[in-house]
């Protein structure tokens, strides 16, 4: 049984979620106590919840400590099983942090599977649905992993209702991703969302994105949701250069300005430009795992987080990697190693 300890480095969700992808995978089963002690609402909270149930299924998984604020667990997974699920976050705790937690594990079913899950899809801290599918989910197909994430209906905080669904085929066999280099930047655009909220918002928003970052007109799109899916604002900028696209995302909340939502995500594009490296601050949080289960990979990085180093530790907890950290000339770089022994 491997212990965790839910306050280490970070102290949050992020070991909860890593730790049930990686005894899914592993059937390695663990008890993790203290869960997300860092955080203002310690234990777990809905969406956490709903990962846990969802894991449980996927797997055929015998858990204890599965209720809402419950700040110890034990899971014991069984065998992945593909198929069709629903979840249901019953909040607008996030879809896609729930997925983060049973799409890798579904690589390893014996059949294709559906995920559909309603909840929250543009959360701040957590991956926009639009992240996914246009910066982790190619960098997961170039290892060999394909997956697709279809966008429903968005869902916002605090009256969630999105609803996303994953797309899972079999991993037959991983490759190896180093991404060193970024490449020629070839394209950027600025999305702004706004459902039930005036539009000026999107607009000032891609105004200041604009001028910001030097951009034309034509890279500015504003999207105008149904007003039954809002309230509700983000923005995202997305920028591909030859070998990768990051998505940088504001989210708009209550007495938040649209300028400053705006000035979010242009400090982490502009951050992630100066820096020259291949990824940003949550791409580097989401490619060591699946590097890890490749049996190694690297990639330069603007930003390692705390965030990631925790997740770090955790991945190291169930498979034979060394994940190790160094800086050089402003940016970093994270190289996974596989510890077994050849042959
Ligand atoms: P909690 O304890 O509340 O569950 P946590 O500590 O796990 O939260 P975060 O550290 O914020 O939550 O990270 C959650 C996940 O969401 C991480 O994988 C992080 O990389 C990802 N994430 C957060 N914000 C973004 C964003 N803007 N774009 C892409 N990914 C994001």
């Amino acid at each position: 049984m491997i212990e965790l300890d839910g306050a280490a480095g970070e102290g949050g969700g992020q070991i909860l979620r890593s730790a049930l992808a990686l005894a899914m995978i592993t059937g390695q089963p663990f008890r993790i106590r203290r869960i997300r002690a860092n955080r203002a609402k310690p234990g777990l909270m809905r969406q956490h919840l709903v990962a846990v149930q969802a894991a449980a299924e996927v797997s055929g998984a015998r858990v204890t400590g599965a209720e809402l604020g419950s700040s110890e667990l034990q899971f014991v997974p069984g065998r992945i099983r593909g198929g069709d699920y629903r979840f249901a976050i019953g909040t607008a705790g996030s879809c896609t942090l729930v997925l983060q937690t049973v799409v890798l594990a579904l690589l390893y079913a014996e059949r294709p599977s559906t995920i559909r899950i309603t909840g929250g899809t543009h959360n701040v801290m957590a991956p926009p649905v639009q992240f996914l599918q246009q910066a982790y989910l190619p960098l997961l197909a170039r290892m060999g992993a394909h997956v697709d994430i279809d966008l429903l209906r968005y869902g916002f905080y605090p009256a969630g209702g999105g609803e996303v669904v994953a797309r899972i085929s079999p991993c037959q066999q991983w490759r190896q991703l180093v991404l060193h280099e970024r490449g020629r930047l070839l394209s950027g655009v600025a999305d702004a969302l706004v459902a039930g909220l005036p539009s000026s918002v999107g607009q000032r928003e891609l105004g200041c994105i604009g001028v910001a970052l030097g951009w034309q007109e034509e890279q500015l799109r504003l999207h105008r949701l149904p007003g039954e899916q809002g309230p509700g604002n983000a923005v995202l900028i997305t920028l591909e250069h030859e070998q990768v696209r990051e998505v940088f995302a504001g989210f708009g909340a209550k007495a938040v300005r649209a300028e400053a939502v705006a000035q979010d995500a242009i400090a982490q594009a502009q951050d992630y430009l100066a820096s020259g490296a291949a990824v940003g601050e949550h791409l580097a949080d989401q490619l060591m795992l699946p590097m890890a289960l490749a049996g190694g990979g690297a990639f330069t990085a603007s930003t390692i987080s705390l965030h990631a180093t925790t997740n770090a530790e955790v991945i190291g907890r169930f498979l034979p990697v060394a994940i190790s950290f160094e800086e050089e000339k402003g940016r970093h770089r994270c190289v996974v190693k596989s510890t077994c022994q050849a042959g």
